[in-house]
Order: structure tokens, then C-alpha cells, then sequence
């Protein structure tokens, strides 16, 4: 096979990632990810930059965990790392309500399995010391709820997502974390889709000592980076009690290469492996731009614009069911009701970026991220308008002018 002949270069045309995430990415990150100029890991200059990151992160995050950094690749591999102090026979409840949160599920019960659990069934092991508490589609998981489960069950850990991005609802964290804290379970929080768009600070959650979340959605910064995460040193003291089968994932040795090593900051991290420098360096630029704009303004910017969004959708006849500031999750009129597939199909193949719920029931989801602009939303709701028609449906289009004109007018006469 040496004269295999190499394909024309690939070429991938402009998109508006109007999605539940990826979002798109800030033209400021990808200049500083071509930007950077070598590759080698341990430059003065790499190392300086992790360094910075770790210490920006913390203050994205909210919090003064010496434990927080970034682990490289999609949220799935902070998930994979926070999840990697879970052991075989851990007694863990775990709260479901949509996709994300129910592979986090699955991640759970791969990890509690025993053995032998885990080979009767490798990909979707039933580990009996896992409690899966199935909350429906379109519910959030209230804080009622996690106190009822919690004090039957009296578990090691509790997770669950703060926002589940499968069906556009935000859960309670405030009451899962005053749950855990009663009960004594050590929280995990899955925050792929809330940081960086919700405003939060995770030390006001006591109960909750790790967090995991994702390059691609608030954070803005795709070209694969690094998905932040962050443990208590309860976290970290449970971890080294039990240790944890992963080199790659293991959150304190990953710790290692950011400048954390004993629970402290040093000056500059140890080889653990290979880093990128352009990731880092776009990581870098990343929360800079997070935190110029500040967490508080983006999220009021999330909310309003989301909220422009929803009540367009609404006057197109459409119902929202989500609760997400930077995700509409919603059901098509009832003439076009079952034609969602179809719908999101039509969009994406105009590389209008929607996407359906990816489990039952199917709805379509549009997103926001990084679209927080006036002309960003008309756009996005002009061509969703566009394709209900071309579908066969009714668009009152004066009704839906009228919300931009009110909710846009109302904002440009406040300034
Ligand atoms: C997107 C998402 C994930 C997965 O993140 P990847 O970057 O695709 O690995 C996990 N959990 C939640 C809540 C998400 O929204």
C-alpha cells in the first residue's frame, strides 16, 4: 500500500453551530491556536501558560480548590476523570434526566461494577450497589427529591448534571448540595454545559467536591483544549485512600503537569504528558475572554437573549419545554408535529447547525453559544421560520417581528 493516494484536502464550510454545543468558537482563540509558535511541552513559556490557566480557571470556576486544571479532550474526559474515584462496590445515587446525565449513569455503573458485574454485561453493566434515580424528560431534579434518595440510601457519592443539555432543564444544584452535605455523600456534578454560561460559584457548593466540565459549550474553545475540572481536598484525601486504575485520568497525577504537586501550587508543572501548545494557548486566550466579559455579564447576556429566542419560537406556534440559558428545547406546532427529524435535517443540511433531542422524545434543540447578538438571534430565527415554511407550516411573520422589535427595541432604547 505505498501508492495509496492521499485525498483532496478536506475542507469543512462555515457553519452556524446553532446547537446544544459545540458552540462557536472566538476567531481570538483560534488566532492564539495558530498562533503558537512551537510544540515542545516543556517551554518555560508552555509551562508558564498552564500555570496562568490553572489560576484563571479558578477564578471562572469560583473557587480556591488547589485541585482544579484542565484534562485534555471533550467533557467526556474530565467526566472520565472525576468519575475515576468511583471503585468497584461504591455505593453511589445518581440522578437521570436526559441523555448526558444518563451516560454519566453509565459511566458510574462501569466504574462501581464489581468484576464480575461488569463482565455479565461489559458496555451496560447493572452494578447493585449503583441507585439510578430516573427523573422524566423535561423535569428538572429538585432538591426534594435528592433529600428523599439521599437519606434512603445514605451512598459514598451522589451525581448528578447541574444542567442536563438533553432536555434543556436545570437542576437544582443548591439543594443537591445541601443534600449531600446532610447525608455525608460526596457530591460530583457534571457542569459540561452550565460553566461559563450559568453564574455560579462552585465553592458555594459545599456539598459538591468534584466538578468536570468541557472546552466546547460556555468555555468556547473547541479546537480540542481542555475540559476544566475541579476537586475539594476531601476529594482528593478519598482518592488517595482507594487510588484509582488510570494513569492518563488520574486526577492527581494529571495535577502534576499544571503546577499542583502534594496539594500544592509550584512554579511550574512536571512531565506528565504531552501538552500542546497551541491547545494551551488557546485554553489561555479562552477564559481571558471569559473573564474580560466577566461570568455574571455573559450570563445576564444568555438570559436575555434566550429569552428573545424562546418567545419568537413561541410565536411561530411552537412549545418550549426547557429552562437552559443557552438552549431552546422545543416541540413543532402540531401541524408539523413528528416531522422534527425531517426539520432538523432540512436546517443542518443549510449548515444551520440545529439538532434534535438525541433520546426519546424527539424535539429540536437550538442553541445559543457565543450567538449573543442581536443579528445573531434574528438570524437564527428568521431561518428557523424559514424551514417551518418550506416544511408546509404557517408562520405569523408580524408576530414574530414584533417580539425582535420589542424585546431588541425595549434593550437598544435602555442603553
Ligand atoms: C455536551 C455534554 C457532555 C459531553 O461533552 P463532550 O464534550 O461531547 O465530551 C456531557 N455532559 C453534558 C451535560 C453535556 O452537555
Amino acid at each position: 500500500m505505498t501508492d495509496f493516494t492521499p485525498f483532496p484536502q478536506l475542507e469543512i464550510p462555515e457553519t452556524i453551530a446553532a446547537g446544544p454545543g459545540p458552540g462557536n468558537t472566538d476567531a481570538r482563540v483560534l488566532a492564539r491556536y495558530a498562533g503558537a509558535g512551537l510544540a515542545d511541552h516543556m517551554h518555560a513559556d508552555v509551562l508558564r501558560g498552564m500555570v496562568e490557566c490553572k489560576q484563571m480557571l479558578r477564578a471562572v470556576m469560583g473557587t480556591q480548590n488547589t485541585y482544579t486544571f484542565g484534562v485534555a479532550g471533550t467533557g467526556w474526559s474530565g467526566l472520565d476523570m472525576m468519575f475515576s474515584a468511583v471503585q468497584p462496590g461504591d455505593k453511589v445515587v445518581m440522578f437521570v434526566n436526559g441523555t448526558f446525565s444518563g451516560i454519566d449513569g453509565l459511566t458510574v455503573r462501569m466504574k462501581a461494577a464489581t468484576a464480575e458485574e461488569l463482565a455479565a454485561n461489559p458496555l451496560d453493566p447493572q452494578a447493585a450497589s449503583v441507585v439510578i434515580v430516573d427523573v422524566p424528560h423535561g423535569q428538572s431534579v429538585t432538591g426534594e427529591l435528592v433529600e428523599a434518595a439521599l437519606a434512603e440510601h445514605t451512598p459514598k457519592w451522589a451525581a448528578m448534571a447541574h444542567w442536563e443539555t438533553g432536555s434543556g432543564r436545570v437542576n437544582d444544584i443548591e439543594g443537591f448540595s445541601a443534600a449531600c452535605e446532610k447525608h455525608g455523600a460526596l457530591g460530583l456534578v457534571d457542569a459540561v454545559s452550565s460553566l461559563g454560561v450559568g453564574d455560579f460559584r462552585i465553592d458555594d457548593y459545599p456539598g459538591v467536591h468534584g466538578w468536570a466540565s468541557c472546552p466546547q459549550k460556555g468555555i468556547c474553545c473547541l479546537p480540542l483544549t481542555y475540559a476544566p475540572v475541579s476537586f475539594t481536598d476531601t476529594y482528593i484525601d478519598a482518592l488517595k485512600a482507594t487510588g484509582t486504575r488510570t494513569f492518563c485520568h488520574h486526577p492527581i497525577l494529571e495535577a502534576r503537569h499544571w503546577g499542583v504537586i502534594d496539594g500544592q501550587d509550584v512554579e511550574k508543572g512536571t512531565y506528565h504528558r504531552t501538552h500542546s501548545a497551541y491547545a494551551v494557548s488557546a485554553f489561555h486566550e479562552a477564559l481571558r475572554i471569559c473573564l474580560q466579559q466577566t461570568i455574571a455579564q455573559r450570563a445576564s447576556d444568555y438570559s436575555f437573549h434566550e429569552a428573545a429566542l424562546r418567545e419568537a419560537v413561541q410565536a411561530m406556534g411552537c412549545e418550549v419545554t426547557s429552562n437552559m440559558p443557552s438552549l431552546v428545547v422545543l416541540n413543532l406546532p402540531d401541524a408539523l408535529a413528528g416531522r422534527e427529524m425531517e426539520l432538523v435535517q432540512h436546517c443542518r443540511a443549510q449548515n444551520f447547525g440545529i439538532w434534535p433531542t438525541l433520546s426519546e422524545p424527539v424535539q429540536v434543540r437550538i442553541g445559543i453559544l457565543n450567538l449573543l447578538s442581536e443579528a445573531a438571534i434574528a438570524d437564527i430565527v428568521r431561518r428557523f421560520a424559514a424551514a417551518l415554511c418550506e416544511l408546509g407550516g404557517e408562520v405569523d411573520q408580524a408576530q414574530v417581528d414584533a417580539v425582535l422589535q420589542r424585546h431588541y427595541g425595549r434593550a437598544m432604547a435602555a442603553e
